[in-house]
């Protein structure tokens, strides 16, 4: 109890500091949360109470690590502290505070999604849809509350028209629904800092204030921070300049270079020492990140002498990327005894994920979604948490629209009309006037109608009913599926998607579950739903990753570590993505991309892949990508080039924009490559081959069979060991020696006669692929 882990004296520098400002400014995997959370633990032996300290995540995800790593420390006194994303930790001081500011304690969170549900209302009730996309207005909304201004006293520049018109309608609703979307977490504290009574209370409300990922704080939240330390001045700060990724959200990496220029007296402390990666991996990320001017040069080192060499794989098409990772995965799982948990596949863009989840489950592959918003978002989950905030909140009028007839019950849109109309007349909530419908006082509603209403009504109060009696968030959300017709309409109509459907809500039933366990049945409904509306913020992940591969955009993945990392559309266009951000210049878009790719490349522990698609679908059409100038930063000693399958002759001549084939290019870098050193040169001899024309007419060399192959669609791990050809040499599982690799594993054969390969797992180099001619049994 109350120990620290070990710490170089850096480090313990920075833990063991006083009081004051404190700021560690240092590279990826030097161990700055390390001296968060050990600062936290030291902190509260020397007397500091739990619950004074305040410690600032930026996902979900790590706030639920630095918890638990906080309980391993100090047992149930991290219980108390507060730790939390910059949303969570508003949503909870709005709880407490926001009756001040005329914010019910029982608010509800807009997410996203809702947020533009309303913006597009809103836009069709003015007939201006076709002139602005909800998204565009949403966007233009965050974008001044990142800076913490009122979009109504801000937009004034040209196009702002329409938001001026659509803004104040919006935040009507929102007051009138109790709500409140994920920027106005952080305006309403900000707002109950300025208030005279409650402001000095948070000011001195905590002891100490932590805050990781400085480098991508906003403005608003800066400010928040610095409110809620201005007392007792123990602001602590940890942050990288180069992982800053966050600036097309408004963060300002100047926050943590300028913060000595705020607090005069800080104490700064630099760690030097990554104990997360390999001396391979470290390399080719500090040659990455050296592309970029104006940052703080940092010396990073690791003890963790050589490493396995960076792979890189060009495959096809983005189909076989997937598949390419999928058979990795399975072979490091069998070769190498590594779990799924330990491996993690990084993209770009989240569109990528659709081609890997589908490879995942081929290949059954256990798998998770991080930062996946589409739990969240599915239609029978958004349905069914409408109708809960409906039991919280009558006057949710957003709510009612969307549920009053879903399942459907006949309620149709004169129906629904002449309620909206009848509201506006009595000026009262859409749910009151449905009722006054129900009992027929709306008097251009018919018999049949009145009924339909009727039977909504009711549903709505059997559930509040069931809500009264101390019902568990699980057993209401039972009780809502079943009474609202939900359950029965899904599985009448027996599609597999509706089936699907059906298991997305017995999963909200699980999740509700460990809820209700937690919380040993005292959690509320309120807190559930502010509990999924924030898991959905920046990532969605409730922490539980077991037993499964993490599947994440980089940005989700920042903070994190896995042992194998996957980085896959190693493109330019895709990554670097070369879409110019509005009001931004195209130099620091690049810079940023940079630091994304640091960032990336920065989560592996022993193992880094990266891979490119010479081919992809990107916005409905087929695209030849280049390999990204990422790859060519790579310093050569880092990096092995694995099999290269033959591109189709007919794509090989198809012009670049620089006047070259790619295959060409690719010609002369696969010759730059062989050139370097023994130690690939087989390797390389042979993907060299694999462009000339006349090696596709060789029907023994079997390099078509290798494109064939990937195409074969349903092939499974299993299978593809199955399906080695017998006595055509070494088979999966066996030992084998090579020339220059030394001995090694074999985990899968492919093609046949003189073209055949294995991929081998070599101890001394990791995984090989190479010409089943030029290995021998060992
Ligand atoms: P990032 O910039 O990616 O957020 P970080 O600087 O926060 O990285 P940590 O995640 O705290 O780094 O640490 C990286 C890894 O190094 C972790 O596995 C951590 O446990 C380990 N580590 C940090 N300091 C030490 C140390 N003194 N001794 C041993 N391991 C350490
Ligand atoms: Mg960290």
């Amino acid at each position: 109890m109350h120990r620290l882990e070990q710490l170089n004296p850096e480090q313990r520098r920075a833990v063991e500091h006083g009081d004051g400002p404190l700021m560690v400014l240092a590279g990826a995997g030097t161990g700055k949360t390390r001296v968060l959370v050990n600062r936290i633990a030291f902190l509260v032996r020397r007397g500091v109470q739990a619950r004074d300290v305040l410690a600032v995540t930026f996902t979900n995800k790590a706030a639920a690590e630095m918890r638990e790593r906080l309980r391993e420390l100090l047992g149930v006194a991290a219980q108390r502290m507060w730790i939390g994303t910059f949303h969570a930790t508003c949503a909870r001081l709005l709880r407490l505070h926001g009756e001040r500011i005329g914010l019910p304690s029982d608010f509800t969170i807009f997410d996203d999604d809702d947020q533009r549900r309303i913006l597009s209302t809103l836009l069709k009730g003015k007939g201006l849809d076709d002139q602005v996309t909800a998204r565009t207005l949403a966007t233009q909304i965050d974008r001044y509350k990142n800076r913490g201004e009122d979009p109504m006293d801000a937009a004034g520049g040209w196009g702002d028209d329409i938001l001026r018109e659509i803004y104040p309608l919006y935040r009507d609703q929102l007051a009138r629904e109790s709500a409140v979307d994920f920027n106005d977490l952080l305006l309403k504290v900000l707002e109950l800092a300025r208030d005279e009574e409650v402001g000095p209370h948070l000011a001195a409300r905590f002891r100490h204030v932590l805050v990781d990922e400085f480098q991508d704080t906003n403005r608003v939240q800066y400010r928040l921070v610095r409110h809620l330390s201005q007392v007792h001045g123990n602001l602590c700060v940890v942050g990288d300049d180069d992982q800053s990724i966050y600036s097309w959200r408004g963060a300002e990496p100047r926050n943590l270079l300028d913060f000595g220029r705020d607090y005069p007296d800080t104490a700064v402390v630099k760690l030097e020492q990554n104990y997360r990666s390999t001396q391979v991996i470290l390399d080719a990320a500090n040659a990455v990140i050296a592309q970029n001017r104006d940052r703080h040069e940092k010396a990073l080192w690791t003890e963790i002498a050589g490493g396995e060499p960076i792979l890189w794989e060009e495959s096809d098409s983005e189909r076989d990327e997937a598949d390419f990772i999928a058979r990795a995965i399975k072979g490091l799982v069998s070769a190498e005894g590594r779990t799924y948990a330990d491996m993690a596949v990084l993209y770009r863009t989240r569109a990528q994920s659709r081609a890997l989840e589908e490879q995942m489950r081929r290949y059954d592959i256990d798998y998770r979604v991080v930062g996946d918003i589409s739990f969240f978002q599915r239609r029978e989950i958004k349905d069914t948490l409408a109708y809960l905030r409906l039991l919280l909140h009558p006057n949710a009028d957003s709510c009612f629209e969307r549920i009053v007839n879903v399942p459907t019950r006949g309620i149709g849109k004169t129906t629904i009309e002449r309620v909206r109309g009848y509201a506006r007349r009595a000026n009262i909530d859409l749910y009151e006037a449905a009722r006054a419908g129900a009992r027929g006082d709306v008097g251009a509603l018919s018999a049949g109608p009145r009924k339909k209403l009727a039977a909504f009504v009711d549903i709505i109060e059997g559930l509040r009913d069931v809500l009264a009696a101390g019902a568990s968030v699980a057993e209401l959300i039972i009780q809502t599926v079943e009474r609202s017709g939900y359950r029965e309409w899904l599985e009448k109509q027996d599609t597999p998607e509706a089936n699907d459907r059906l298991s997305n809500l017995a999963e909200l039933v699980s999740m509700a579950s460990d809820f209700d366990d937690e919380t040993d049945g005292e959690g509320t409904l309120v807190e559930f739903d502010a509990r999924v509306s924030l898991w959905s913020s920046v990532d969605t992940s409730d922490g539980r990753s077991d037993g499964a591969v993490t599947l994440m955009t980089i940005h989700a993945a920042k903070g994190l570590e896995f042992p194998v990392v996957f980085l896959c559309g190693m493109e330019d266009g895709l990554f670097p993505s070369l879409r110019e951000r509005e009001g931004g210049d195209l130099m620091d878009a690049m810079e940023e991309e940079v630091r994304l790719a640091y960032v990336a490349m920065t989560r592996a522990r022993e193992r880094l892949v990266l891979s490119n698609a010479r081919t992809r679908r990107q916005w409905g059409e087929i695209r030849i990508n280049q390999p990204s100038r990422f790859l060519d930063l790579v310093p050569d000693h880092c990096m092995a080039v694995r099999a290269r399958p033959a591109p189709r002759p007919v794509r090989s001549y198809l012009p670049e924009p620089g006047g070259r084939s790619w295959s060409r290019r690719g010609q002369r870098q696969r010759a730059d490559r062989s050139a370097r050193g023994a130690q690939y040169d087989e390797l390389d001899q042979r993907t060299y081959d694999d462009d000339m024309p006349v090696y596709h007419a060789d029907a023994e060399s079997g390099v078509g069979d290798e494109g064939g192959r990937r195409r074969t669609p349903g092939r499974s791990g299993a299978r593809l060991r199955a399906g080695v050809d017998a006595g055509d040499g070494p088979e999966a599982g066996s030992m084998v020696s090579h020339a220059s690799f030394g001995t090694g594993r074999v985990l899968e054969s492919t093609g046949s006669g003189k073209g055949r390969r294995l991929l081998i797992d070599f101890a001394g180099v990791g995984l090989k692929t190479v010409l089943a001619r030029f290995v021998e049994p060992a």
